[in-house]
This record gives structure tokens, C-alpha cells and sequence, in this order.
């Protein structure tokens, strides 16, 4: 284990004025918070001028580094111009500009744009739009009120986006609060909920999900699902064919597909939406995180066409969309996204991405070998090392020791920044990481995961 690279000055914990999201307040009067200053390309610095190589890209945001100087000028030449004016009752040029670049990107079919600012706003957008859609069609359409969901999924934190979420430690106890759902067990292969072995198992999902379509499929409007990966479940990566045969189930029982691509859209996965690998375009996507290239706070739901002109009638039908932020289509933010999606382009950053992914799963197959990594999940330069205290029966160790959380924490000393999902050290680096911090990241991570559980 080398020495660690890390000088904290000490600081009073608790000291400032922020609650901070998903997290116990107490902890910071003994154990302050991290402060970050600045960046520059895929690395943080704080107060102290330490220097962090962001490994999480800022939960899972940035694309193409910190502090790109084409981003910058981007949003600053926006700034000389406006920063904000409102999508409600008027439009902004830019705003007009992303939508039509998101279109061209997107899966095929999808056609119209609803900006919000959120991964959470964005699934809030698709499961009103969803419902609304088939309460206008009228008739027995009315019944289809309810979404199906897949266990352990995530999808933000607003009372909607919470109903269609499934991970118990954050969404239990707002459970008198939430609307039902219909819900899927989540292909994790892993803890196979079939007791099956990976491989063999997409057509076996099928058979076992059909009826659950068949039974439901009157009173549900559509299935929510984040394709290819559930990221914050622990990042399971689901089967091949298991997103295609979801969208075969929609197409032969008359449900929208919602594609929730916040965490895996914008190359994640490997290609520009993870939805293009198994040859899907669902009836509504939604877009955040990276959208902006880890700038600013931007999202959007896309529809189809179809979706889109089931709102449309005479004023006085009453089949608007009402429904829409304040900060709706910021220019600032449209500006990083636009310069963002340009980057991709001129960088060929999906082109180098092949490289990038096989390194990282050539590293990680060392740390895949430890006595107490259960399992080591990867799409695209997406990884999830799963921690556990027996490796064959794969039992998890007691919440209590905060086995992932002491990871990360011991990864900091040495300059990486990691967040963890439980026991599962994440890994998930802005795309334009290289070769040689990818190594660094995963030398890093394999030994204090190895420090740290050896018993
Ligand atoms: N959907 C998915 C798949 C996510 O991973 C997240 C955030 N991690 C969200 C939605 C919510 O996004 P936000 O935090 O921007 O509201």
C-alpha cells in the first residue's frame, strides 16, 4: 500500500450552514466535510490544495473533464448574451438549438423535448406524461393508471420518482406517501432472483415476466427501467436481451416504455444512450447528469411523436401538458449541453471509449480475484465491485461496519474520490479519464479494498 498523498488542515465540523443531501449531520461534528475549490480536467482540489482524481465523475455528471476551456467559453458566450429567460409562454434560441441536437442523437422516433433540471424532475415529466397520454385516449384506456416498476430501481428523490423506486433504506419510510406500483424483481445476476446462473437466462426472465404483462396490462400505462444498468441498486448490469424483450412485452401488451438513461445516457455504457445497444427507442427517455457535461443542473424527457400528439386539441379540450419548472430551458445550461454533445463530436470521445473500457476490465480482473469481492459488475467504463464477507455463500458484511464506506474513505488518503453504494465500491470516471489514471484508480481501489478486508 503506498503512502498516502493526502494533508487535511483540520476543521471544526458542522460549521456551516448546509444540510447535506444523504447524509447523517451528526457524523460531520467529528468528521468535516471535504471542501472542494477547484478542478481541472478529471481532477478535484480543496481548500488545502490536495489533488483528488474524480472517480465518480461528481456523481456520475462530468464527461469530458473539470474546467474544459470549450464548455467555458460555451457558457460564457451565453452569459454575454442571457443567462435566463422563460420557456413558459416564449422560447430561447438555445433552448431550440439543443432540443434539435438531442433529436438527432437520440434513438430514432423520439421527437419532441421537455426540459426540466433534474434526473428526478425528468422522471417526474415521464410518468405524468405517460399517465396523461392514455387518460386522454379515453374509454378503457382510463383504467391504465399504474406504472410497472423493477425492484431495488432508483429514479430520484421526488414523491413520484420515489413511488417507482424500490430501494427499501431510501424509500421505505415514505411509503404512506407514495402511489402503487407494479413491481418487477430487478435481473440481478448475481443474486439471481430465480436462483439461475448468468448466461442462459434472458429467455427464462421472459417466461417468467410475460404473465405479470398479460395480468396487468389493462391497468398499467407504462414500465419505467434504467436500461442496460440500475445504477444507484448497486450497479447491476442486466442481462443481454433483457431491455429488447421488456420492450417486446410493451409493444405486445399496449404499455409506454420509459427509458430513465440519467445515470447511463451521454457514452456511460459504451455508445452515445444505452438504449442504441440492444436496438430500442422507448416512447419516452429521460435525460440529466451528464446532458450538460457535469455543468450545470439541465434534463429532459424526450417523446415520440405519437405521445406528443395525444396532447393536442383545442385549447378548451384541456389536454395541455400542465406542467413545467421555473429554470425550464436555461440558456446557461442549454449552452453546456450543446458545447457537451459538440465535444463528443470533435473528440471522437465514443470512438476512444473501447480502449478505455477493456483497460478498465483487464485491471479489474485482479480485484475480481480477492477473498471478499463477491462479484465485479462493469458496462462500459461503468464498474461496480461488490464487497462481501463470504465469498461463497456470498453473504454481505453487517451494515454496521460500513465495509464500502471505509473503502472510500481510505481511497481519499491516497487521492481518489470514490462513493459507494453500500458495500459496492462504484467506480464511474468522467470519459475522458486516461490510460494511466484508469490504472491508478483501479491499483488504488484494489489495495485498500485488500488492506481492508483481509482477515
Ligand atoms: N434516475 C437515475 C437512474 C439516477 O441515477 C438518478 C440520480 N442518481 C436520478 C434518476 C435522479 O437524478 P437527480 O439526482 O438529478 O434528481
Amino acid at each position: 500500500m503506498g503512502k498516502a498523498t493526502v494533508r487535511v488542515r483540520a476543521r471544526r465540523g458542522a460549521d456551516d450552514a448546509i444540510w447535506y443531501p444523504f447524509t447523517q449531520m451528526r457524523e460531520l461534528e467529528t468528521k468535516p466535510q471535504l471542501v472542494i475549490e477547484r478542478g481541472e480536467g478529471n481532477y478535484l482540489f480543496d481548500l488545502d490544495g490536495n489533488k483528488y482524481l474524480d472517480a465518480v465523475s461528481s456523481l456520475w455528471t462530468n464527461v469530458h473533464g473539470h474546467n474544459r476551456p470549450e464548455l467555458n467559453r460555451a457558457v460564457r458566450a451565453q452569459l454575454s448574451k442571457i443567462a435566463h429567460s422563460t420557456l413558459l409562454g416564449m422560447s430561447n434560441d438555445t433552448a431550440i438549438k439543443l432540443a434539435n441536437k438531442l433529436i438527432a442523437i437520440a434513438p430514432a422516433g423520439l421527437r419532441k423535448v421537455f426540459y426540466s433540471d433534474s434526473g428526478s424532475t425528468a422522471v417526474e415529466a415521464a410518468l405524468k406524461i405517460a399517465y396523461q397520454y392514455f387518460q386522454q385516449k379515453g374509454g378503457a384506456f382510463k383504467k391504465k393508471r399504474r406504472f410497472i416498476s423493477l425492484e431495488q430501481a432508483y429514479h430520484g428523490d421526488t414523491l413520484g420518482s420515489v413511488s417507482v423506486g424500490g430501494i427499501d433504506l431510501f424509500h421505505e419510510v415514505y411509503q404512506a406517501l407514495l402511489f402503487d406500483t407494479v413491481k418487477l424483481p430487478s435481473p440481478h445476476c448475481y443474486r439471481c432472483p430465480y436462483g439461475r446462473e448468468p448466461g442462459s437466462c434472458a429467455k427464462f426472465c421472459f417466461g417468467e415476466l410475460e404473465p405479470v404483462f398479460k395480468r396487468y396490462k389493462d391497468e398499467c400505462c407504462a414500465v419505467i427501467l434504467e436500461p442496460l444498468v440500475q445504477g444507484a441498486a448497486g450497479i447491476l448490469v442486466h442481462p443481454p436481451g433483457y431491455l429488447k424483450m421488456i420492450r417486446e412485452l410493451c409493444d405486445r401488451y399496449n404499455l409506454l416504455l420509459i427509458a430513465d438513461e440519467v445515470a447511463v445516457g451521454f457514452g456511460k455504457t459504451g455508445t452515445m444512450f444505452a438504449c442504441e445497444q440492444e436496438g430500442v427507442t422507448p416512447d419516452i427517455l429521460a435525460l440529466a447528469k451528464g446532458i450538460s457535461g457535469g455543468y450545470l443542473p439541465l434534463a429532459a424527457t424526450l417523446v415520440t411523436r405519437e405521445i406528443h400528439d395525444g396532447f393536442l386539441g383545442e385549447y378548451t379540450d384541456f389536454r395541455t401538458f400542465f406542467h413545467g419548472h421555473t429554470y425550464t430551458g436555461n440558456a446557461l445550461a442549454c449552452s453546456a449541453a450543446l458545447a457537451n454533445i459538440e465535444l463528443f463530436e470533435k473528440d471522437d470521445v465514443l470512438g476512444k471509449l473501447p480502449a478505455k473500457i477493456a483497460r478498465l476490465a483487464l485491471k479489474l480482473e485482479k480485484t475480481a480475484r480477492l477473498k471478499h469481492v463477491g462479484s465485479v459488475r462493469q458496462k462500459g467504463i461503468i464498474a461496480g465491485i461488490e464487497l462481501v464477507k463470504d465469498k461463497k455463500t456470498k453473504a454481505s458484511y453487517p451494515a454496521r461496519l460500513r465495509m464500502g464506506n471505509r473503502v472510500i474513505l481510505k481511497a481519499r488518503e491516497m487521492g481518489l474520490i470514490l462513493r459507494p453504494l453500500g458495500d459496492v465500491i462504484v467506480l464511474m470516471p468522467p470519459l475522458s479519464i486516461k490510460p494511466a489514471e484508469i490504472d491508478r484508480i483501479c491499483d488504488v481501489v484494489h489495495d485498500c479494498v485488500r488492506e481492508l478486508t483481509d482477515d
